[in-house]
């Protein structure tokens, strides 16, 4: 997103801030007010009280003051001027395991980040597979693809066929596999107020609609932590859901609008910006990052019950007063005390 902050409206003015916080363009009658000036906003906020600096001429000496000091009043949040932030988006990056003939379960899982971490954590993965290669590789043909890494050859009517980490040790395989376990697990927000959340809804292979109820409970869940989030700061961060490529997309996007126009089975969509977004896995290491969530839990909730994967993460999904909040395991009876995973032991304690 190249344009961070918009300001001024109803007043002639107006300007725009780029992510690094650099006035890149200013427009209207007052526009000359910032000439010479360099505004830094961190946070992409815009203080309800420049609109009646804007409103004068010549420009009022305190407004430049207010200006000139914008940095230092606006750490922390809140210091006393009247602000408005300007909405900003939480980017969540969805992807999916089990949805084979004959799985036991149906997961669909992924990564919240704020949209000033998405090239931040980008970078941190990609120089984690730059650093597991043999020199001269090409990264960017290495997809973090926990399944794939694992196992690089697949049997496909009964030919080999070897991905590229077949040519990497077995044993630097799985190092890139618990390294970006360890990477998603201790990644470090940029803003501490707006942190990285994991979200995920298990869903027993026994539902017909697993894909539906699925991608419901991962919503609500996201949704939630935005209006949690909200009620907080005052600020109504929006949502945006990008999800890796796949057949069922149609449905997933006739799903999330009729969400976001009317309550179904959970309740309404408030804060979802649009239906969710489909991208090519090998362009983005953030849906990568999901694909490692969403298989950890897989190893875990599958067959293999194998919690070696997911265990880092646990404390990363979203919670609220100690009780995990952003991942949802449905089976039968699971409002019952069916089942004693992290998810649904943190849900008993809680009732
Ligand atoms: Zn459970």
């Amino acid at each position: 997103m190249e344009i961070a902050a918009y300001a001024a409206s109803g007043t002639g003015a107006s300007f725009y801030v780029d992510l690094q916080g650099n006035l890149t363009e200013q427009t209207g009658r007052h526009g000359r007010m910032f000439g010479g000036l360099h505004v830094r906003l961190r946070g992409y906020t815009a203080i309800r009280g420049w609109e009646d600096c804007f409103a004068v001429r010549p420009p009022r000496r305190d407004c430049l003051a207010v200006l000139r000091t914008l940095e230092a009043r606006l750490h922390p949040f809140g210091t006393g001027l009247p602000f408005v932030c300007l909405t900003t988006v939480y980017l969540l990056y969805l992807d999916e395991s089990g949805s084979h003939v004959g799985s036991p379960a149906f997961i669909l899982a992924g990564m919240a980040v704020h949209e000033q971490d998405a090239w931040h954590f980008q970078r941190r993965l990609s120089g984690l597979v730059e650093r597991s290669l043999p020199a001269g590789s090409a990264a960017a043909d290495f997809e973090l693809h926990a399944a794939e890494i694992k196992n690089p050859v697949k049997i496909v009517r009964g030919k080999k066929v070897k991905s590229v980490w077949a040519k990497i040790p077995v044993a630097d395989r799985f190092k890139v596999i618990g390294s970006t376990y360890r990477s998603i697990a201790g990644y470090k927000c940029q803003d501490a107020t707006r942190p990285c959340a994991l979200f995920g809804a298990v869903i027993d292979g026994s539902y017909k609609d697993r894909e539906e109820r699925a991608y419901e409970e991962v919503l609500h869940k996201f949704d939630e932590m935005l209006t949690r989030q909200a009620h907080v700061s005052g600020v109504h961060e929006r949502g945006m859901v990008i999800h890796d490529k796949r057949i069922i997309e149609s449905d997933v996007q006739t799903w999330t609008q009729a969400w976001r126009e009317v309550a179904g089975r959970i309740g309404k969509l408030n804060h979802i910006a649009d239906v969710p977004l489909f991208a090519d896995s090998r362009a983005s290491r953030l849906i990568q990052a999901a694909d490692f969530v969403s298989w950890g839990l897989y190893r875990y909730y599958g067959p293999a019950q194998d919690d070696r994967w997911i265990k880092p993460l646990w404390k990363r999904f979203d919670a609220d007063g100690g009780v995990m909040r952003g991942l949802i395991h449905v089976v039968p009876g699971f409002r019952h005390g069916a089942c004693s995973c992290p998810p649904c032991a943190s849900r008993a304690e809680a009732a």
